[in-house]
């Protein structure tokens, strides 16, 4: 039966079972398209990896002996759109079955739903055979339970998955070594240089300016380092054992102004692009761990493993179990607009000027730069998480809508009203200044609460704890800081408000 197999452009996994033999009855269709670039404003770099992992997987399967038809961004008969791209290529090709993958994004989903209806031949989705769990594992695992607790989660998955356990007990008796993982990076071990790949991607940029596509961010088009074939993501991997692995634990909260990546894998978009497999990933870095046990802790390994089958497949499986009410919520009822700065950079709050630039410039940030700078600043100024989201979405080089919004929406600005974060996370100038070397070149000055110079984070958290304490009169976690709230003597809470209150009205200047 003459059949048509679509291949988003995170679907690219070589190892699927549907690449297991060629069948010269069945045609790959993978296609770049406007519909994919425009549903948000991207990163120039996060559509030029895309673009150029997908022409890379394609060209493979073609050496691999299968038929794939190919639209490229600047192809003249390009739909643009998945509609017409399935429905034209069905009728010309006298298609007589359609299949797909499960997509991970919920608009895909009904999308693709959609045309199927439209369809008058049979059709099938079938799994992308990437992550560990199914869409619903986490829904039916938390069925009737109040608390969606990460952790809960996570020991189901070591325990079922059978990762760093003896018997049915976590090895060495732990299942959790957060506490070793909360050191400030004070240049104690060198920060290994990062693997480059250093790609000339200067062609596909120029096909991408001439199709007028709305882009920010920056890109060394001579040397592009992201991994965008499987092969590039094993070298990553390989790279990740021998040379971040031995600290990634120990510093993985570190904030450090001289270095952009830290002990942090960059695995991100090799694993979101499905270029490899989380199951990969994790048995080679505890095969790795096993080998060198004279020189790999636990403790790193197990704050890595952590990561990406307890909140990597957590936060899917909420995705799936909220959407799409997901996507409107704001129980803070929080509605400023994104400061101009986000777009430059512009501000001279140093842990900012630095967590966003670096975005601007790499498409990346590490996890506590997006959550405890980013993040933090954003859900303090009371910033609509429909404009949060939007950012995350487009500047991540790793940003696909599963994994960004429970993420942003849900754990950095608690818009989900607490179904990822037990707490808001939020801090004022002390936390950015234990974890990071930021405040000592800040113009601000960050043990001051008042003044033109305080650091902007001190008056805007108690002003945001002021005003939201009605949504957390019940939470058990926020009982400490809304008692020191509360003690606080209501002149000093004035000021403080007042303060905040300023900044809030005019935060381009800061
Ligand atoms: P490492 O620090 O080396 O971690 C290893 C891997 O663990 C990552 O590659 C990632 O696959 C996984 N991981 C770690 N934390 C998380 C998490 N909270 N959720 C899911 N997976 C995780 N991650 C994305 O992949 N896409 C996003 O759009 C995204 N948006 C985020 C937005 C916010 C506000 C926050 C706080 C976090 C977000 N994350 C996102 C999670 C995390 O920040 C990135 O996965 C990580 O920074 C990617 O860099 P890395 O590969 O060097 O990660
Ligand atoms: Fe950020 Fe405040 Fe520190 Fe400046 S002083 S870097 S604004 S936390």
């Amino acid at each position: 039966m003459k059949t048509l197999r679509l291949l988003l452009g995170d679907q690219l996994n070589s190892q699927h079972s549907w690449f297991d033999e060629v069948n010269p009855d069945v045609v790959y269709v993978m296609a770049e398209m406007r519909q994919e670039t425009d549903y948000v404003k991207h990163h120039i770099q996060k559509v030029v990896a895309f673009f150029i992992s997908m022409r890379n997987f394609s060209e493979e399967l073609i050496k691999r002996g299968h038929q794939v038809i190919y639209y490229k961004i600047s192809d003249v008969n390009n739909p643009q759109n998945l509609e017409q791209l399935i429905l034209d290529l069905v009728e010309k090709n006298k298609i007589e079955q359609f299949e797909y993958q499960l997509p991970d994004e919920y608009r895909l989903d009904e999308q693709l739903k959609n045309i199927c209806e439209k369809l008058s031949i049979p059709t099938k989705a079938v799994d992308s055979e990437h992550f560990y769990t199914s869409r619903n594992e986490l829904a039916v695992f938390f069925k009737g339970k109040k608390q969606l607790l990460m952790e809960s989660f996570y020991r189901m998955m070591r325990k079922k998955n059978d990762v760093l356990m003896v018997g049915d007990q976590p090895l060495d008796g732990k299942w959790n070594f957060d506490h070793n993982n909360r050191n400030q990076y004070k240049n104690e071990v060198p920060i290994p240089f990062p693997l480059e790949f250093h790609k000339n991607v200067s062609e596909l940029v120029a096909e991408i300016e001439a199709k007028n596509i709305t882009i920010f961010g920056s890109i060394d088009k001579e040397n592009f380092n992201w991994p965008t074939s499987r092969n590039e993501s094993l070298q990553l991997i390989d790279y990740f054992c021998k040379h971040l692995l031995e600290h990634f634990g120990a510093y993985q909260d570190s904030l450090f102004s001289e270095h952009k990546f830290l002990f942090h894998s960059r695995l991100s978009f090799a694993m979101n692009s499905k270029m490899i497999r989380p199951k990969e990933v994790v048995d080679t870095v505890i095969s790795y761990y096993y080998q060198n046990q004279e020189t790999i802790e636990l403790a790193q390994v197990e704050g890595f493993v952590r990561q990406i089958i307890g909140w990597r497949e957590y936060v899917r499986g909420i995705y799936w179990k909220e959407m799409p009410n997901y996507a409107q919520m704001n129980t803070l009822e929080n509605y400023n607009p994104l400061p101009e700065f986000f777009w430059t950079g512009k501000t001279k709050m140093k842990c900012m000027q630095h967590s966003i630039s670096q975005s601007l410039s790499e498409a990346y940030a590490h996890h506590i730069q997006r959550l405890m700078v980013i993040g933090n600043f954003s859900l303090l100024t009371q910033l609509h998480p429909d404009e949060v989201d939007a950012w995350y979405l487009g500047v991540y080089i790793d940003a696909i809508e599963w994994v960004e919004m429970p993420n942003t929406r849900g754990m950095s600005q608690y818009a989900d009203g607490g179904i990822v974060a037990t707490k808001p996370y939020v801090s004022s100038g002390s936390y950015i200044n234990k974890m990071s070397n930021y405040c000592g070149s800040c113009h601000y000055k960050v043990k001051d609460k008042l003044g033109e110079k305080a650091c902007p984070f001190n008056s805007l958290y108690w002003h945001f704890l002021d005003e939201k304490k009605q949504h957390f009169a019940n939470n058990q976690r926020m009982s400490m800081m809304l008692a020191l709230l509360r003690k606080m003597k209501p002149e000093e809470l004035a000021a403080t408000k007042k303060k905040a209150i300023s900044i809030l009205e005019d935060m381009e200047n800061l």
